[in-house]
This record gives structure tokens, sequence and C-alpha cells, in this order.
């Protein structure tokens, strides 16, 4: 009997994408053998966390990584090294920031909720442009003698009008601003471990708990080797505003072991079965009466992989809202990358397996037929 079954929690198939909310994504075998290896013995820390930071950076074409509790804690990480750089006394002081650089640029579309994670470091946040677009002479504006870092939040949030990136890039190295990468839920593509620290970035920051599929409570900060070794005393066991985002042997392991992984995947064969999930769907859903289902991409994250998107229409056996609800109150529950009050959802096989595809189907075509 497993923990889920002992607690009463019903089993979630998890159709909606790699969500922290239901537990972000499962882990492969050769991660879980990792993680259970590092268990079993001590190990110094900081020379753990060196060495694979080392391996990692040389496989994914990087001067230096650092494996941090997830993507929000490589954000805090990252921005605090941009503010402290090799001075103890700063590092000592934050989350108090007088006297310090300590204004972080970003776009006003990027503001999401994961901002708070910059917040979180004392450094202020000075927001440009309106939401939709943001000029060069803006940026140039911004730029004075207390700016820390930009950070770009990479996603399907970014306005339509924003200052490219690699114009953001240009304006703020031509400066000596550093530019940190959210990357969090940029993989795949696989490219993304080196195509934005290539561009010029200093950074870039990725999940080690979605598509990665290592722990959960994981992530990856890779680039420049001043800012990863300005983040070294941040982070545990140091005492410091790192250190209540302690990494554990295990987590390190576990995501060495999960970039290796990504690293050697199929990816083409990867996409090419997803792609035949979100068509076997689309067949299927588009028989059933007042339904239409189409493909969808790239997915919410900007991601290039394909979603089911399923519509609801009047003359369907159950309401759009009817069809979610009763999705999620079966059992195994299902959740979809959808909400009530909508006209349609989405369905992202990227954290299914073949079979629970199939679950899904016949779910929604015995609901629905
Ligand atoms: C998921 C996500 C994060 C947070 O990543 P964690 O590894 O869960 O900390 C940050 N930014 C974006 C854009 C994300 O999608």
């Amino acid at each position: 009997m497993s923990l889920y079954d002992e607690l009463e929690l019903p089993r979630v198939i998890n159709a909606c994408a790699t969500v922290t909310f239901l537990g972000g994504s499962r882990m492969p075998p050769e991660v879980l053998a990792a993680m259970h290896d590092a268990a079993q013995n001590f190990v110094n820390i900081p020379e753990l966390q060196r060495k694979l930071g080392e391996k990692i950076a040389a496989m994914t074409h990087n001067e230096a990584a650092y494996i941090a509790t997830g993507a929000a804690a490589g954000i805090v990480l990252a921005i605090a090294a941009c503010m402290t750089h090799d001075n103890p006394t700063a590092r000592a002081m934050l989350p108090q920031t007088d006297g310090l650089r300590n204004e972080v640029l970003l776009f006003k579309s990027h503001n999401i909720g994961y901002a708070f994670a910059v917040r979180q470091t004392g450094a202020k946040m000075v927001l440009l442009g309106d939401g939709e677009q943001v000029t060069a002479a803006e940026l140039e504006g911004a730029i004075n003698d207390k700016t820390a870092a930009f950070i770009w939040f990479q996603g399907t949030f970014c306005g339509r009008g924003d200052l490219p990136l690699p114009e953001v890039i240009e304006i703020c190295q031509a400066r000596g601003v550093p530019v940190l990468i959210d990357a969090a839920a940029q993989l795949p593509p696989v490219e993304n471990f080196w195509n934005f620290t290539q561009l010029g970035a200093t950074a870039a920051i990725f999940s080690g708990g979605k598509d990665l599929r290592g722990p959960q409570a994981s992530g990856l900060v890779v680039g420049k080797r001043w800012l990863i070794e300005a983040i070294r005393p941040l982070g545990n066991p140091n005492a410091g505003i790192g250190r209540p985002m302690k990494v554990g042997k295990e987590e390190m392991a576990g995501l060495y072991a999960a970039v290796k992984r990504y690293l050697a995947l199929d990816h083409a064969a990867r996409r090419e079965r997803d792609e035949r999930a979100v068509a076997d769907w689309c067949a299927a859903f588009n028989q059933l009466p007042g339904v239409s289902a189409q493909r969808s991409f790239p997915n919410e994250a900007g991601q290039p992989l394909p979603r089911c998107e399923v519509i609801i229409g009047a003359g369907a056996r159950l309401s759009h809202d009817g069809t979610l609800l009763a999705l999620r109150a079966g059992t195994p529950s299902i959740e979809t990358g959808g909400a009530v009050g909508r006209t349609s959802f989405h369905l992202n096989p990227m954290t299914l397996s073949d079979e629970e595809c199939k679950i899904v189907e016949e779910r929604i075509v015995t609901l629905l037929a």
C-alpha cells in the first residue's frame, strides 16, 4: 500500500503539465538510484556542489553551474550574488540592502508571481514598460549606479512589444549590468541549457523538478564563473540568505543524474510520442456530439510540445465545467490544464504514460458519448 493510499489521497492523473501543485514530475529510475546512492554516506557538501557544478557546466557548455533547491531558490541566490559579489559584509546584511547596488530591472509583463524571489533578497524591483511594450530608451534610462541586475522571465506572458532579449543583453552588457534569465520551464528544448548563456546572459536558471524530472526540490543555475562563485558563500552550509533553501546531497545527485539523462534523451522520439497522443485524443474527441478537439502548439510554457485543446459546445452531453468536475471527481482523478468558467480546456501528454493517455481518452469518451 502506498503512502497516498494510506492517507486516502486520491491518485491523480496529471494531464495538466509539470505543475508544482500536482507534484511537478516523476523521477526516472536513474534519478532515484542516484539519490538513493547519495543518501547512504556522508560527503563534504561544498566539495560535492563544486564537483557536480564543474561536470554540469562542462556538459551544458557553460563556465560554471550551481545546484539549488528550485528555480525560485536559484533566482534568490543569483540576485543576492549580483548585489553582494565577493563582499562578505554585504552578504551578512541581506535582506537589508541600504548602500548596496540593490535595483533589479525587469519588464512589467514579466512581473509574474515568481518575481517574489527577487524581492525576497531585499532588492528593489524596477518595472519597465506598460506590460505590452518596452523600448531600448526606457531600458537605457533605467540603468544607474544602483542597478544590480536585469532579470528576464521567459514564458508566454512576455509582452508583444517588449524589447527582444538579444537587445536587452547588448544594452546591459555595454553598461556592465548582469542579465539573469528565469528559464524555469524552458526545457525542452534541451539546447536552452546553453542558448541563453551563449546569447550573452550572465546566467540561466532552470527548475530541476519540471521536464528535467530531477528531484522536485532542485534547480540549476548555469552561467558565468564569477556569479556562481558569488553564490557559493550565500548557500548552505553557510548561514545566510540561501540557508533556508538548503540543498541536500540527494538533490544534488538526483539533479546531476537528471541532467545527464536529459542530454542523452531522444527528444525527437519523445516529441513524436506526444504528437501521437494528441492526434489520438483529437480523433477520439471529434467523434463526440458537441465536442471539438484540436492540436495546440506550443504549450502553456512556450515549450515546443503539443497539447490537445478540447472545446465543449452547446450540443455536448456535459457542460465544460461539468466535464472538468467529473474528471476531477473520478477514480483516478484527472487534472487537466483547464479551469471552471472557461470555454475550453487543454490536455497535456508531457507528464503522462501511454497507459494514462488512454485512461484520459476513455474517461472523456465515456462522459461525453
Ligand atoms: C516553475 C517556475 C518557477 C519556479 O520553479 P521551481 O523550480 O518550482 O522553484 C519560476 N519561474 C517560472 C517561469 C516557472 O515556470
